[in-house]
Parts: structure tokens; C-alpha cells; sequence
């Protein structure tokens, strides 16, 4: 491992122009662990650069990304806390720490490094403000990291280095001679049946604690390299490769967020794509022990689309891709066998249960976000530049956000959307019916003529939705007539242009969000999503005989 690390390092052999961290942005986290000597210390940015040589960079570190584990095991861990600081030095020894970063201390130190960043004792816990300001630097902390050292282990306190192998003992006993007995002893040696794919690698590496803990999934994408301690083998991971200890090579089944950006290409809405690919199907559903996390857990990521692309970032959304962004839709009562002991939340079942969820503290994020919804999230918009033509905006949108702390992708106070375009009442007893051709999706004719596909974020599974609500529609595109069999098709064909002109206005789908009155204000809560096709007897022009109207929505 140290020679793939010391070829990647001058990026020979398979390696990379761009393969490691980007050193010359010069950075180094507030505190790091200093590991040269038996004795571990806790010390400050300021400090290591005082004692470096005049002229030299700022020193290589590692960075660690691993499971605390259960309350209990994460309340027991040594950590950084305000009365530490008060101490002229924090000094500890490798037996304090517990046995994941007592391993992490082992490795750093065995590829010469002098730093280790461990969360648990460069954060200070006890202390909120300085959690917002390093959880922000996440972009920072792993990006620039020589190298991330990962554990798999479900607990802070189980070894990497030493695992528990699991063995079974037979006893026997000769039937020839009696005095001749023993035990064999069985050893579970799962790596050697995984030799054949790298498809069963990238499952192995999915289906453990560590890969469905909510902090882990942005430690994991910012990070340039990778060192990855799994139960009976290691892999090392740069630029788009990795590299196990036990022979295999593949393709790097944890991408990087440099990985995705070479990958995005005009036009601007594949961006906010690659956006929803990240947090609608492979963040939301992750663990977290503090739900309010949601946001902070991924602030570091937001931090580099807002770096790179510019757009404001709102409750999780992008301001200039909003509605678009609102359509997310809840997926009806997921399981999934394997991980059934995690599934985060079930969607509610009635909507007194949905407004209820809503109102409940801790706040988290506003109805429009996913943020704060803790249910599985299904949705069309993950692909949606492939399918979706000429996305229009049909109404304006002007969104807020109130951060609660220093971190401005972090935790939320307020946030609202003012809303004016057009509106669509409906209620108090209105007919749905269940669509045959989109699973949890209904149907339902507007009084004004066309129809409208709905999905509601709690489970109706009712003929009569019952209730007053307002339809908001936000936007328009084409359907994309060959989208599964030519997606360039778009961008590659000039004749486009001139179809999209000619298929304006009536061949427009119409999309939007379904809307229920906060129950003890004049605000609105989002409770579903709506898309009116032409195919099914609507389209955009339905809407044009309905009035404009001012919301807010929270
Ligand atoms: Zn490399």
C-alpha cells in the first residue's frame, strides 16, 4: 500500500495528472493531532506553523472517516471539550483514544505522517459555535487531506488492524484410537469469494454501517484518497481507481467530487442533475442520530457547487433551479429487506399526520425541502435533463433562508418562499383516482378543464381527498421524445430548436406543487407534487384560465 501511495504520490504507473489532494491551496485544518512521538496532543493551526522552517508548506495530514458507533460507545470515546482548551496542553496516549483511532494514530504514523484529524478530538463537542465553523470546512478538511484513512467497523471501538475474525471450533475424536482428539478450527474468510467482480466489491463496501451513516457520505466524496480498512482486506482508492491489498484492481466505487464534475457538461441543468443524483438517491436515506444533522452533514459538498457554480443555496435546493428542485416526490412505504432495521421513517398515513410531522420540533428545514422529511424519496427529477426539454419557469419565486448558526449550507432557523403565479383550488371533496401507469400516483380533472397526476406526500390510498388545497404550478418542459434511446439527442440535433418553438405552449407539460394551509397561520406547507401531460388530457395552456396569486410557503 505504501508504494501504490508513493506511485500515485509522483503519478506513476496508472496514475493521474490530477490523482491526490491539491496542495496548493495551502490548507490546514484549526487543530490536528499531532502523532511523531508515544505521546498524543491535540494542537493548533496557529501553533504548527510557528515551528515550521522558514519557507517549507504546511504539513501533509491524514484524515480519518469512521462510525462512533452506539450512544453509549460515542459518550465513552475521549473527546475534545471546552474545559480541554482551558489546559495549557491536551495530552493523551494511544490508550485513551478508542481502539479505531488508536489504529488511525498506527497507520498515519507508518506513512511518516506527523498529523491526524479525528472529528471527536479536533471539534471541540461541547461547543456549538466551533462545531458549525469546522463542520463547515468539510469541503477543506477532506479534500486537502494527504490521504483519508476509513474504517468499516460499526464502533469507534472496534480495531481495523486487529479484527474480530470470525471462527467456529469442531471438536473430534478418533474413532480408530479415542486418544487421538482435538479441534478444527474454521475460519470465515468471505474475501475469497469476492474475487470475481467489482460490482460484489461496491456492494460489499454499500452494505455496511459505515456507508449508511449520514456524515460519512460527504467524508467519502470530498476525499481525493482513499485508504479503506474493510474486515479482510484493504483498498486504496485515488482519482478513478482502487487498488485492493489482497490483488484486485477496479474501477473506484466511491466517486470523488472531482470525479463527477469532469463528467458534467453543458448545458447548466445536468449540474443541478448530478445534485439530485447525489442527495435524492444516495443521501437521503442515510442514518443520523440527530436528525437536525441533515444539512450540516452535506454543507461541505453544497459549499463547492455554491464555490464552483455560483448559485444560492437554499434549504438544500439551488435558488436559480428552484422549481425544478421542489419536485421531489416521497416514495410510498419503502423497505428495503436488508436494511430494514434502518429505514430512517415511513411516510405518514394520513395528512393530519403529515401537517403534524411538519409542526414537530426540532425544526429541521421547510415543508418544501427534503431536508426535512426523513421519508425515502422516489423521483423523476434525479434524471430529469434527460427526460425534461426547454424547462420553463411559470411563475416567480423569490426563496430565504435564515441560517441558526456559522455555517451558511449548515442547520436552519427559518425559511420561506414567497410564491406568485398561478393557482388552482381545490376541495373541499374532490374525486381522485388511482393512476394505473405510475404506482402511488393519482389522477384528477381540474373543473376548468384538463387533468392533473398527483402524488401526495402522505399515503392517500383514498378515492375522496378530502380537504381544501391549492395547486401552484411552477414550470413547463417537453417531453423528451427519445430520451431512453439517444440521450444526446438534445444537445446534438440542431433541428430542436425549431420543434421546440413549434411544440411551445401546446405541447407543454405543466408542473408544480400541491399546497395545504399552515394550521395556525396564513402561510402554505407543501404536501404533494402535480404534473399535467398532454397525453393525459392537460398540459400547460389548462392553466392559463386560472388567476395569479401571492403565497408564502414555509
Ligand atoms: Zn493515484
Amino acid at each position: 500500500m505504501r508504494s501504490r501511495l508513493a506511485n500515485c504520490d509522483e503519478r506513476k504507473e496508472q496514475h493521474q495528472p490530477h490523482c491526490g489532494p491539491d496542495y496548493t491551496k495551502g490548507f490546514l485544518p484549526h487543530r490536528l493531532i499531532d502523532i511523531q512521538s508515544s505521546t498524543l496532543e491535540v494542537v493548533c493551526r496557529a501553533d504548527i506553523l510557528e515551528s515550521l522552517p522558514t519557507g517549507d508548506s504546511v504539513p501533509y495530514y491524514a484524515a480519518l472517516s469512521y462510525c462512533w458507533g452506539s450512544l453509549l460507545d460515542a459518550a465513552n470515546q475521549l473527546t475534545l471539550l471546552t474545559s480541554c482548551l482551558k489546559r495549557e496542553r491536551f495530552i493523551f496516549s494511544s490508550h485513551d483514544v478508542p481502539a479505531v483511532v488508536r489504529d488511525a494514530v498506527a497507520v498515519a504514523q507508518s506513512l511518516s505522517l506527523r498529523y491526524l484529524w479525528v472529528d471527536a478530538l479536533c471539534i471541540v463537542q461541547d461547543d456549538l459555535s466551533d462545531w458549525e465553523t469546522e463542520s463547515s470546512q468539510m469541503n477543506q478538511i477532506y479534500g486537502c487531506a494527504y490521504i483519508t484513512i476509513c474504517s468499516l467497523t460499526a464502533s469507534c471501538n472496534l480495531s481495523f488492524l486487529d479484527p474480530e475474525i470470525l471462527t467456529t471450533s469442531i471438536d473430534f475424536r478418533s474413532t480408530i484410537n479415542h486418544e487421538v482428539r482435538g479441534q478444527y478450527a474454521i475460519t470465515y474468510s468471505y474475501c475469497v469469494s469476492l474475487r470475481s467482480g467489482a460490482g460484489i466489491l461496491v456492494d460489499r463496501l454499500m452494505e455496511n454501517r459505515w456507508s449508511r451513516r449520514g456524515w460519512t457520505f460527504q467524508e467519502a466524496l470530498l476525499s481525493e484518497r482513499f485508504l479503506c480498512f474493510e474486515q479482510y482486506d484493504v483498498s486504496f482508492s485515488c482519482s478513478d481507481r482502487v487498488a485492493y491489498l489482497s490483488g484486485h484492481v477496479g474501477e473506484r466505487p466511491i466517486e470523488t467530487l472531482r470525479m463527477m464534475q469532469v463528467d458534467i457538461r453543458e448545458p447548466q441543468e445536468s449540474i443541478w442533475a448530478v445534485w439530485y443524483q447525489l442527495v435524492l438517491a444516495r443521501y437521503c436515506d442515510r442514518i443520523f442520530t440527530n436528525c437536525e444533522d441533515v444539512l450540516p452533514a452535506i454543507s461541505g459538498v453544497a459549499r463547492v457547487f455554491h464555490k464552483t457554480f455560483g448559485a444560492n443555496y437554499v434549504a438544500g435546493l439551488w435558488d436559480t433551479d428552484l422549481a425544478v428542485g421542489l419536485m421531489w416526490e416521497v416514495e410510498a412505504n419503502r423497505h428495503r429487506g436488508d436494511l430494514s432495521g434502518l429505514l430512517r421513517s415511513q411516510q405518514p398515513t394520513t395528512l393530519t399526520d403529515l401537517l403534524k410531522a411538519l409542526g414537530s420540533p426540532p425544526y429541521v428545514a421547510p415543508s418544501w425541502s427534503w431536508a426535512g422529511r426523513q421519508v425515502w424519496i422516489d423521483s423523476p427529477i434525479v434524471s430529469y435533463s434527460q427526460v425534461w426539454r426547454d424547462v420553463h419557469d411559470e411563475c416567480h419565486m423569490s426563496a430565504s433562508v435564515t441560517v441558526a448558526g456559522y455555517n451558511p449550507f449548515g442547520r436552519l432557523k427559518d425559511a420561506w418562499i414567497d410564491f406568485s403565479g398561478t393557482v388552482v383550488h381545490i376541495g373541499p371533496y374532490t374525486t381522485i383516482r388511482p393512476s394505473g401507469e405510475f404506482p402511488g400516483h393519482y389522477g384528477m380533472d381540474l373543473d376548468k378543464g384538463g387533468s392533473v397526476i398527483c402524488r401526495f406526500d402522505w399515503y392517500a390510498n383514498t378515492t375522496v381527498l378530502r380537504g381544501r388545497f391549492k395547486m401552484a404550478l411552477l414550470g413547463s418542459f417537453i417531453e423528451h421524445p427519445e430520451a431512453d434511446n439517444d440521450p444526446d439527442a438534445r444537445v446534438s440535433d440542431p433541428r430542436d430548436q425549431t420543434r421546440t418553438a413549434e411544440l411551445d405552449a401546446r405541447e407543454r407539460t405543466a408542473f408544480g406543487i400541491i399546497l395545504h394551509k399552515h394550521p395556525r397561520s396564513n402561510d402554505f406547507l407543501r404536501v404533494g407534487v402535480f404534473f399535467s401531460m398532454i397525453s393525459r388530457g392537460g398540459g400547460v395552456r389548462y392553466f392559463s384560465c386560472y388567476e395569479a396569486e401571492r403565497l408564502r410557503i414555509i
